[in-house]
């Protein structure tokens, strides 16, 4: 199969056109073409009165052997662009496989599981993506937090009320997988080749109980309401875990995909003597900026063009403080959302919706955390950082989860904001106009004004006066990595137990975290043979 980059159309031209470049590229006719796909498309917006769209296509050709010895770059071979299943083993496997987490780990391991025949048994302690839908809209409207059922915890993860951006920088042929399947469940067929694939929380919500039912009607069981929270391990080796403190559940392979906000899985793993260690992250605040200005930036006199959708920004800067400071999870024409799940404490994050049609575009505005600023050796001390400033964003906003909000100007000038200017914030329930340097790190808010002003000469109007902050935003990634074994991908002290996704510190995205949970996945699958 070849792989054929760099084909060209302008933005008014059809998509048809690229096929017939391909083919005057390899000098063909059409019909030698056997199989064709378009592998990835791009936009080159570096000219603003001149708008590329970009595209690598797969073809499989009825003679292809004679570019094997082609010199073009953009031309190469490549074996397959298909994930292929990975032989069984041959051990019995004594129980059925335990999935811990219905993340974007958690279920493609147990959707995989269930492909192949093992039957797994999924358990999620948050609540089905419809009844969590309600408890979070509660949140949004009521200021009820529900600690099982939320923006991090339930049925999809973390990234089900998100911007469902699907890109990544993996190079794993799993991925192919993960999208394939996404598109099987619902999601638009785009999304396998878009420069920037998005599914959105409206759609994505149908994908993952279509998800659900698949691994269902393949033998596995999903529980929900169904949290982990203890586990045994008998000569270095886990044998079973209990579940909402009442039930055990025996297992000789446990997926632990628990994401990066199971503070008390966390410290249970912790007591038990799973090993883990400290791991740098990120914090900051949400910065929100009309969507037209940002579109009109980008995108020039193309800027509402049908064929580009709301413009998005990834920018990065470094401080004199020695911090980098950089745009993160930016979502277009959306808003910013209440993310916690802890009584007491507050965080921010971002969400969109398939049209991407909201005023507003939001992104973090995040600052490395490294693990000598925890101040403790513990590996749970990264927990206890966020925590802090969680509870005090908590306190600043009114304890009634209202966040600290700030327009940028009054930030960069070290004034207190007193009311909101010409850029509405999103975040529901509310905002309370504040200071954000009461509830973040000093040297974090000192690169964030640093930064804006940075940004500002890359990103025309990034440091509009009116822009607003909205903090904290602490849950980047994960402050701990349950450390495992490079080759068996089990924990390196706790056999049969497989730390993974977010959680673990192995991930960092939708797409990564679910071809984490195919990767452990397949390790079970190649020492067991299936349950059927
Ligand atoms: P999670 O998705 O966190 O899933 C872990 C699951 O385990 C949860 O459902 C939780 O309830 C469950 N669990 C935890 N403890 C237990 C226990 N003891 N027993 C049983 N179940 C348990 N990434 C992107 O790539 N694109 C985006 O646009 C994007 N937007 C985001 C927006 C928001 C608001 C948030 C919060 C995150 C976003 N992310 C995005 C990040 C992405 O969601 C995560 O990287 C991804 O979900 C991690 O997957 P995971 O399966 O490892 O963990």
């Amino acid at each position: 199969m070849l792989r054929i980059s760099n084909i060209k159309i302008d933005i008014d031209e059809d998509l048809s056109l690229v096929r017939k470049k391909v083919c005057k590229k390899l000098n063909i006719n059409d019909n030698e073409i056997i199989e064709y796909s378009i592998y990835k498309e791009s936009i080159d917006a570096r000219k603003k009165d001149k708008i590329t769209l970009v595209y690598t296509v797969d073809v499989r050709l009825k003679n292809e052997k004679k570019y094997l010895k082609s010199k073009k770059t953009d031309i190469v071979f490549i074996s397959t662009n298909k994930y292929e299943d990975v032989s069984a083993g041959n051990e019995i496997l004594k129980n059925r496989p335990l999935v811990v987490g219905a993340g974007p780990a958690g279920l493609f391991a147990a959707l995989l599981l269930a492909q192949r025949g093992y039957k797994p048994i999924l358990i999620e302690r948050g609540e089905d993506v419809d009844t969590r839908a309600n408890d979070i809209e509660n949140f949004w409207n009521n200021a009820v937090l529900k600690s099982n059922s939320n923006v991090q915890f339930g049925e999809g993860g973390a990234g089900t009320f998100s911007d469902g951006k699907l890109t990544t920088r993996l190079k794993d042929i799993r991925s192919e997988k993960v999208l394939r399947e996404f598109v099987n469940f619902g999601a638009p067929e785009e999304i396998i080749y878009s420069h920037k694939p998005h599914i959105g929380t409206d759609i994505l919500k149908n994908v993952i109980k279509s998800l659900r039912e698949e691994i269902i009607r393949c033998g596995g069981d999903v529980r929900f309401g169904a949290c982990m929270t203890g586990i045994e391990i008998v000569n270095g080796r886990v044998v079973s875990i209990e579940v909402n403190n009442s039930e055990r559940i025996e297992s000789d392979s446990i997926i632990l995909a628990i994401g990066h906000s199971a503070r008390d899985t966390y410290r249970t793993l912790n007591q038990n003597g799973v090993f883990m260690e400290q791991k740098p992250f990120a914090m900051g605040a949400r910065i929100e900026h009309p969507q037209n200005m940002i579109n009109k930036v980008q995108y020039g006199i193309f800027s509402n063009h049908k064929k580009l959708g709301a413009a998005d920004y990834k920018l990065t800067a470094h401080t004199e403080n020695g911090r980098s400071v950089y745009s993160f999870c930016m979502c277009p024409g959306g808003t910013v959302i209440a993310s916690a799940s802890c009584e007491g404490m507050l965080v921010t994050n971002g969400m969109s919706e398939h049209a991407r049609d909201k005023e507003n575009a939001n992104s973090g505005l995040l600052v490395n955390i490294e693990t000598s600023d925890f101040g403790s050796e513990h590996p749970l001390a990264g927990v206890e950082f966020q925590e802090k400033y969680e509870r005090l964003a908590f306190e600043v906003g009114g304890r009634n989860y209202n966040a600290p909000c700030q327009l940028v100007g009054d930030f960069v000038d070290g004034v207190k904001s007193e009311k909101i200017g010409t850029v509405k914030p999103s975040y529901k329930p509310g905002v309370t106009m504040t200071d954000l340097s009461l509830c973040l790190p000093d040297f974090v808010v000192d690169a964030m004004r640093e930064a804006i002003q940075l940004l500002d000469k890359k990103l025309i109007g990034f440091g509009m006066r009116d822009a607003v902050l909205t903090g904290v935003e602490t849950r980047s990634s994960a402050p701990v990595r349950i450390k495992r074994n490079l080759d068996t991908l089990q924990s390196i002290n706790v056999e049969n137990l497989f730390p993974c996704g977010e959680g673990a510190g192995y991930a960092g995205g939708i797409v990564t975290a679910a071809v984490d949970g195919i990767k452990c996945a397949e390790k079970i699958i190649q020492k067991y043979s299936s349950l059927e």
